[in-house]
């Protein structure tokens, strides 16, 4: 069983948190005048909650966890980096990655001084868990999986994820920014068994509220903790705490929106794989699809040229020719395939 207090950096275990005005006063009171703010009483005249319990809880209801377990931050990438600092010793630690994969893993690992390890997917996007149990080392400390993968768009099948997670002494982390456009369940329900996993979600795809910036890391509460006393005090503003919450009680418009997203992405997925321009078009369990061109960068100068914007990634290991393709709403789609269909 992995200890915590063993793999946390040296020195942050017993960390003192800044010490809020408002989490050192309990009770109630109306006079506010602890926090330096401005007392003319208008709606964001204050300083936020530091934990945003309301917004903690409403979260830990819809995935069936205790409120302890659930982290708020900054969008995930905020949880990304804080992770990294939270375990990953400058200079010395290293993180486990599985290229092509999201790229905030490596620029939060480059920011902090934290060697990158890699242990690419197979050819055909899977996993290679010898490779990664292969490079682990006393020095590494998280292993990143991400799932649905992006850009590939596969899922990491879970019993790899318990593998990993039994065989190694540090924290895996499951990004599932798209698990709701997945067929597969969440790791989350691993958490009961897995101390040393960590799951990753965010408001910003499948919520829509990717402006707003709010993610969620879902974990054993210890590890909660720590990340509460390392955060910076008030990551999550009133404003946008505010909208998370209207949009998370709203859980039919979120439904009807996921729906239509996985039907548009089949729709593509089909009609793209008749298009003589297209070398291949992977399998996508997420709202995005990678598709093989036979000439990437003309297809993407093209939709360029009229006025679609699409992720190239072409010059990512694995990825030759290859674009990905956020799915639209029906005419964007259309638009889309109408452009590629004239190459
Ligand atoms: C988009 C994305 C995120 C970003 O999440 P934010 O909550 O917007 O910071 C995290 N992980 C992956 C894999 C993503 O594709």
């Amino acid at each position: 069983m992995v200890n915590l207090k063993e793999i946390v950096r040296k020195g942050l275990w017993d960390i003192k948190a800044y010490s809020t005005a408002r989490n050192e006063f309990s009770g109630e009171a109306y006079y506010f005048m602890d926090a330096n703010e401005n007392p003319f009483n208008g709606e964001y005249s204050r300083y936020p909650d530091p934990y945003q319990k309301e917004l903690r809880v409403e979260y830990a209801n819809i995935k069936g966890v205790s409120n302890a377990q659930v982290f708020s931050c900054h969008g995930s990438d905020e949880a990304i980096d804080l992770l990294i600092r939270l375990f990953c010793e400058p200079r010395k630690d290293n993180i486990i990655t599985i290229p092509p994969t999201y790229g905030m893993y490596d620029v939060s690992a480059n920011i902090n001084l934290v060697h990158i390890i890699q242990a690419p997917l197979k050819s055909d996007f899977s996993i290679d868990k010898e490779a990664i149990l292969s490079k682990i080392s006393n020095e590494t400390k998280i292993i990143f999986l991400c799932s649905p993968n992006n850009p590939t768009g596969n899922c990491i099948p879970k019993k790899i994820v318990e593998e990993l997670a039994s065989q190694f002494r540090g924290i895996i982390v499951v990004d599932e920014a798209y698990i709701d456009f997945s067929g597969n369940k969440s790791c989350v329900e691993l958490l009961k068994t897995y101390k040393n996993i960590i799951v990753l979600q965010t408001l910003s795809k499948a919520w829509g509220l990717a402006g707003i910036r709010i993610g969620f890391a879902i974990g054993h509460p210890k590890l909660i903790a720590l990340l509460d006393k390392i955060k910076p005090p008030y990551n999550i503003g009133s404003a946008d705490a505010k909208i998370a919450l209207k949009a998370l009680r709203n859980k039919s418009k979120y439904e009807h929106e996921v729906k239509s997203i996985i039907q548009e992405r089949e729709r593509l997925i089909q009609e793209l794989a008749t298009i003589d321009s297209v070398k291949e078009v992977f399998p996508s369990e997420a709202n995005f699809i990678l598709v093989r061109f036979k000439d990437a960068s003309s297809t993407f100068e093209l939709l360029k040229k009229n006025g679609i914007v699409v992720r190239d990634r072409s010059s990512v290991k694995g990825c030759d020719n290859c674009l990905r393709i956020s799915i639209g709403q029906k005419e964007e789609n259309n638009e889309l395939l109408n452009v590629i269909r004239k190459l």
